[in-house]
């Protein structure tokens, strides 16, 4: 089963047509797409055993994040032996390194971002789990029980901020608006034949950057699962970045940065691809919206 937001509203996907879950379920559900985790396990028996009405078109440019609204995000780095390698940290064994992306820098699938002045504007294509049922002090053998879904994931991440103080600050260099997209769309785990060996990869102006697999992952998404709420009860609908896979502009020689006009292209293989394009900052903003 696949889920979108549309407009804001709630749809099940059926091929390349658009359900909306309100109105399909005579207002059993509600519209807000970031509700329906709190419901999972009744919304998903819900979709499985009902006759659904026949679907509609929809525009690419009417999507937003499956889940805009996550009250908590958490993100892992150097999840991938060769990233951590050419990011200058040695590969993490007992504990992932986590950071949070603030929930305000969450995007839909496509859209333009804004480079800060003065930034070096990285990409980090990810695979992104969203929690469906409440998990706290779950083991790993349970966890993904514990997983509504994917969907692709770019820790789009400023360089200069990230690494200038001591101890880095992760959390604030990636969070500037539109640094977080989420897309296009959320895939349940059931529809995986294996959902710990993806293919990922991105592409900057169509010259392939990044492409690694899931399977290569220090920590699997069970093994997060289990570490995160070791410590904190993670929510329905609470937000995983599960970290990146080597390729990022940081680790290249000589480095590499976002710049104005590019376009970057994100996917996971059965999961979809996100598209952002950059610009220049438009100068700081004054005063209220
Ligand atoms: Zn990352």
């Amino acid at each position: 089963m696949r889920i979108a937001n549309l407009s804001g509203r709630l749809h099940l996907l059926d091929g390349d047509l658009a359900i909306d879950v309100e109105k399909a379920s005579d207002g059993q559900f509600g519209a807000d797409p970031q509700a329906v985790y709190r419901r999972w396990a009744e919304f998903t028996g819900w979709a499985a055993n009902t006759p659904l009405p026949g679907g509609v078109p929809f525009d690419r440019r009417e999507l937003g994040s499956p889940a805009p609204a996550p009250a908590q995000v958490f993100a892992v780095g150097l999840n991938y032996d060769e990233h951590a390698a050419e990011s200058g940290f040695s590969t993490p064994d007992n504990e992932p390194p986590v950071f949070t992306k603030f929930a305000s820098s969450i995007a839909g699938p496509d859209c333009a971002v804004e480079i800060p002045d003065g930034g070096n504007v990285d990409w980090e294509v990810e695979v992104v789990a969203v929690i469906g049922t409440p998990a706290h002090r779950v083991g790993a053998a349970d966890a993904w029980s514990h997983v509504a879904g994917l969907a692709v994931g770019q820790d789009i991440s400023e360089r200069v901020l990230q690494l200038a103080a001591a101890p880095p600050q992760f959390s604030l260099g990636k969070s500037y608006p539109n640094f977080g997209p989420v897309g296009p769309w959320l895939v349940t785990v059931d529809e995986f034949d294996n959902p710990d060996d993806l293919e990922l990869g991105c592409a900057v102006n169509g010259e392939t950057m990044q492409n690694g697999r899931t399977s290569e992952m220090i920590f699997p998404v069970a093994r997060l699962v289990e570490k995160l709420s070791a410590v904190v009860p993670l929510r329905p609908g609470d937000v995983i970045f599960t970290g990146t896979p080597a390729g990022v502009g940081l680790g290249r020689q000589p480095q590499r940065w976002l710049r104005p006009g590019d376009e970057l292209v994100s996917w996971v293989r059965g999961i979809g691809e996100l598209r952002q394009r950059f610009v220049a900052a438009r100068g700081t903003t004054k005063g209220s919206l």
